[in-house]
């Protein structure tokens, strides 16, 4: 039975349902897989269902102790009319390359997938637990983790959500999309700091509080959960089918992935997806010009010190990505992990060892691309192939692109390898409308509604359906505060719902 350890210390060892529950384990680490042979399987036996087979045998996977039924019932009622596509995550054909699209949910960004699915791992799992205390939910959030967990958690009995987002830092829709969030349980505050200062305000607020106030509980929908992550995993599967369907590739040749990436939650996905045996040749960790991660991958380097970029990809403005310890576990193991952790706190930067470097290098490949070459991308590939693409796909393409003009250099042998390429695509282009127009040459109109119409007349890309009712709501959500007030705006939330 898979239990799960801290990504720092194998020690600290809990059922699904409590990581579920938990978030975060209590010595600031990661709840992984205990043994990640545990999870292999077949990849046939997923492949063989749809959307939500798939999903059913990799939940029962990951989350053994919820029970097979309990787990039908779960993926039943996180899938069931929340998608306006019917495959859920559709692959489309894009010149000789693939884009599978992930953002068909209610907010329209990839983290639907997971945030449809959290809220019910999470109240079951604390009907398991024989809990009475309300959860109170701490996000914090580039833009698309607010939209989504409020839409995700709105309503849920026994569930409470406050979500963090940087003042300034997320595009106009994004805004909008949270603070007229009207579930009567949920609430979205901006901080005046970029992702980061918000997110690491959320850790210390969990590291510093367990109880914010009697009767209340702390828990976390940001990609630290591993059940934000499992969920994720099913749409790696879901391409693969889909390739062999359309008979693009042969069974068992290995595919790229490239992953538009920030908090590295999406990646980590695709890694696990891996280990549990489908067939993958490299995970493309794709980058904006906020390229820590590009030089991690290069060198073992990760340094946290340097400038940070706005850029007009905000779901990937991240300087410290958080999943990235997930991964540190199992190429390094957990007492270096624990170690690199206290010197990036300490030092803002840490290296790995050589060897360690070398099993990185054998799956992932860093590459980044700027603000630019992501506008070039939108721009050619809606005239070449009339295909419209936000701004955090774009990064990815571009990725993409530079990685197929040096392919030599990342084969074994040194000549060309010729790969099946599937670019993740995680946000509907109405999200970042406004860049959009700019990049396939449009003038842009007086309002962020009136750009939406547009670029729905000049592309006939329809405008999604829950981003179109979001301008002339009422705004619930107004709150303007500074980082070091965190702490204190939870405590008094929590003290308003506490008993
Ligand atoms: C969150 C997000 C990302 C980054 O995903 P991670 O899991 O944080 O790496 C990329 N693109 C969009 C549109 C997102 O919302």
């Amino acid at each position: 039975m898979t239990n799960y350890i801290s990504t720092r210390n194998a020690a600290i060892k809990v059922s699904s349902y409590k990581a579920i529950l938990e978030g975060q384990a209590p010595d600031g680490g990661l709840y992984v897989p205990e043994d990640i042979d545990l999870i292999k399987l077949n990849y046939h036996d997923v492949i063989k269902h749809d959307f939500k087979g798939m999903a059913k045998v990799i939940w029962n996977r990951f989350f053994p102790d919820y029970g097979k039924d309990v787990i039908s019932e779960l993926v039943e009622k996180s899938y069931n009319n929340k998608f306006s596509n019917g495959k859920i995550t559709p692959l489309t054909k894009v010149g000789n390359d693939f884009i599978l699209e992930l953002y068909y949910g209610p907010t329209a960004a990839f983290k639907d997938i997971a945030l449809s699915a959290l809220p019910n791992l999470m109240t079951r799992a604390r009907e398991m637990n024989s809990f009475t205390d309300e959860i109170l939910i701490l996000a914090a959030t580039s833009g698309d983790t607010g939209s989504a967990a409020l839409h995700g958690f709105s309503d849920v009995p026994g569930t409470n959500i406050i979500v963090f987002y940087p003042y300034g830092g997320v595009s106009e829709t994004q805004r909008l999309q949270m603070i007229t969030a009207s579930g009567a349980n949920t609430c979205a505050c901006a901080v005046k700091g970029n992702f980061d200062d918000a997110q690491s305000g959320v850790k210390k607020i969990f590291n510093d509080i367990s109880k914010p106030a009697k009767g209340v509980f702390l828990s976390s929908a940001n990609s630290i959960n591993i059940g934000r992550l499992v969920p994720q995993i099913v749409y790696y599967f879901s391409a693969y089918k889909q390739l062999l369907e359309t008979k693009s590739i042969k069974d068992g040749s290995k595919v790229n992935f490239i992953v538009p990436t920030g908090n590295f939650g999406n990646i980590m996905a695709g890694y696990f997806a891996f280990q549990m045996g489908l067939p993958v040749n490299k995970l493309i960790c794709a980058s904006n010009s906020n390229d820590v991660l590009t030089e991690f991958f290069e060198t073992g380097h990760y340094d946290r010190k340097r400038t940070f970029h706005r850029t007009t990809s905000p779901s990937m403005d991240i300087l410290v990505s958080s999943n990235l310890e997930r991964l540190l576990h199992y190429i390094c193991g957990a007492e270096h992990t624990a170690e690199y952790m206290k010197t990036l706190t300490e030092k803002g930067e840490y290296q790995i060892t050589t060897d360690e470097l070398a099993k990185l290098k054998s799956v992932f490949i860093g590459i980044s691309a700027t603000d630019t070459q992501g506008s070039e991308a939108i721009g050619r590939v809606y005239q070449n192939r009339n295909y419209l693409m936000d701004t955090h796909t774009a990064i990815a393409w571009s990725c993409l692109e530079k990685f197929k003009d040096k392919a030599w250099a990342y084969s074994e042998n040194g000549e060309d390898a010729e790969y099946t390429n599937v670019v993740l695509s995680t946000a509907s282009p109405y999200k970042f409308c406004d860049s959009v127009l700019t990049a396939i040459g449009a003038d842009l109109e007086f309002s962020e509604q009136a750009n939406m119409i547009k670029c729905q007349e000049l592309t006939g890309v329809p405008i999604p359906a829950g981003l179109a009712d979001i301008f002339g709501k009422e705004i619930y959500h107004p709150d303007v505060i500074q980082t070091s007030d965190m702490e204190e705006y939870v405590v008094n939330y929590a003290k308003s719902i506490g008993v």
